[in-house]
């Protein structure tokens, strides 16, 4: 027979988490349970004199001559190199630019030039869909009888197959939170002559990645979510140096010529990092990037580990002791080593029972059909929150509040 759970049991691993300072780094409403970093990481209190002061003093004194004595040209690249160590990169094979799927799109299309005899892009149809879609435009772009390929999970391994150029997915999945084995699928890949493009928008500072050590060939990720760079900030992405200077990327903007600043009329590659690149870079966005990338550098990536995975499965403990009632299926794997860092629940009600709770101070989210996605962010959600919404929660259910009809309307944003 398993324990009975209290508050009390929470509050003591409170007590005891290392962590806990952190959640003075970042700024959350009084009272407020924030489940969605997932999607939009919380806010970094530096991040509020750190904007000011690149646009009063930054952009409003130095002007132009930023670009150079205050760093902007560099800040790409520099906050790639920060970045690296996070995902067990080098320094000169990560920059941070662009959109995620804009990445994703570069870094395709190198992949299909290096494997020119394979035609294949193996991906999960269940993926969040810009990649899907962004392979989808690559291939109707190249006109070159590409196919974009969808294998769920299940059967992956076995479809890939010596057609196949390049194996695109996400490490942990949006939706589930499902953690693929990044090492023997790379490996197996290369078995079969293909490359592995890792999307780790789910993965960075949330789960350890040691994109070195599996031998992955090209990485994308995003920088609002688990890194905490604000709205819209930059992605990133990640080429394996030995993929440095062997293919042309297609977004061939003056930011990615081997020399920007000689103008010269035709275009020549970037041998390195640079020849990722597009053109200008959003200042303001990089540079609340940065204040989020510095707390990650701070903390050790097996404690953000090892609390995230405890915090999950207690959610899904104290969810089968308080809520079993009330039709909620596990989403997620119930094996921590198998999850990211986010629990998911499926339930037919779930839209509306996400506005309950978010009207009662616990934000979580929703994806259709039926998913209810809960993110654990161990460096500013502790023991008692998850206590506390698993209370919240019951008690909408309880009182059948999500039926009220301003729970019902869908928004824009979901
Ligand atoms: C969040 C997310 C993105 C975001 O893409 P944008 O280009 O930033 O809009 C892409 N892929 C996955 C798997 C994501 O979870």
């Amino acid at each position: 027979m398993t324990n009975i759970l209290d508050r009390g049991t929470f509050e003591t691993l409170d007590h005891n988490d290392e962590l806990a300072p952190f959640r003075e780094k970042f700024y959350l409403p009084e009272g407020l349970i924030y489940m969605d970093g997932n999607s939009l990481g919380a806010m970094p209190r530096a991040a509020v004199e750190r904007s000011a002061d690149v646009v009063k003093r930054e952009w409003g004194e130095d002007l132009i001559t930023s670009w150079n004595k205050n760093g902007w040209f560099h800040l790409s690249k520099k906050l790639g190199a920060r970045l690296a160590p996070l995902m067990g990169a080098e320094e000169d094979e990560v920059m941070v630019c662009d959109a995620t799927g804009i990445n994703l799109f570069k870094l395709l299309s190198v992949a299909l030039q290096l494997r020119p005899e394979h035609k294949v892009i193996l991906m999960e149809g269940s993926n969040f869909p810009t990649d899907n879609y962004m392979a989808q435009g690559l291939v109707q772009q190249l006109g070159q009888g590409h196919e974009v390929r969808f294998i769920e999970q299940d059967n992956l391994i076995e479809n890939i197959t010596d057609e196949v150029a390049v194996v695109c997915l996400t490490h942990v999945h949006y939706k589930t939170g499902r953690m693929h084995d990044m090492a023997a699928i790379t490996e197996k890949a290369h078995a079969v002559g293909a490359l592995a493009l890792w999307d780790l928008c789910h993965s960075a500072g949330a789960v350890p990645v040691d994109l070195n050590q599996c031998e992955a060939d090209f990485a994308v990720g995003c920088g609002y979510k688990y890194l905490n760079g604000g709205p819209g900030a930059p992605a990133f992405l990640y080429m394996a140096k030995r993929h440095h200077g062997k293919a042309q990327q297609p977004l061939s903007g003056w930011w990615s010529h081997a020399a920007p600043f000689a103008f010269e009329q035709d275009y020549r590659p970037s041998e390195n990092i640079w020849q990722m690149m597009t053109g200008t870079q959003p200042i303001l966005s990089l540079s609340t990037l940065e204040c989020g990338i510095e707390i990650m550098e701070q903390a050790d990536m097996e404690k953000v580990r090892e609390k995230s995975v405890r915090l999950g499965d207690l959610f899904i403990e104290l969810m089968e002791q308080e809520c079993s009632d009330y039709g909620f299926k596990l989403a997620s794997p119930k094996n921590g080593t198998q999850r990211g860092s986010q629990v998911s629940f499926h339930h037919p009600e779930g839209y509306a029972i996400i506005q309950a709770l978010i009207a009662e101070g616990v934000v979580g989210d929703f994806r259709a059909p039926d998913i209810m996605r809960f993110g654990l962010t161990p460096l500013y959600l502790g023991y008692a929150d998850i206590w506390d919404a698993v209370a919240r929660l019951s008690k909408i259910m309880a009182g059948k509040v999500w039926q009220k009809a301003e729970y019902q309307n869908r928004s824009a944003v979901t």
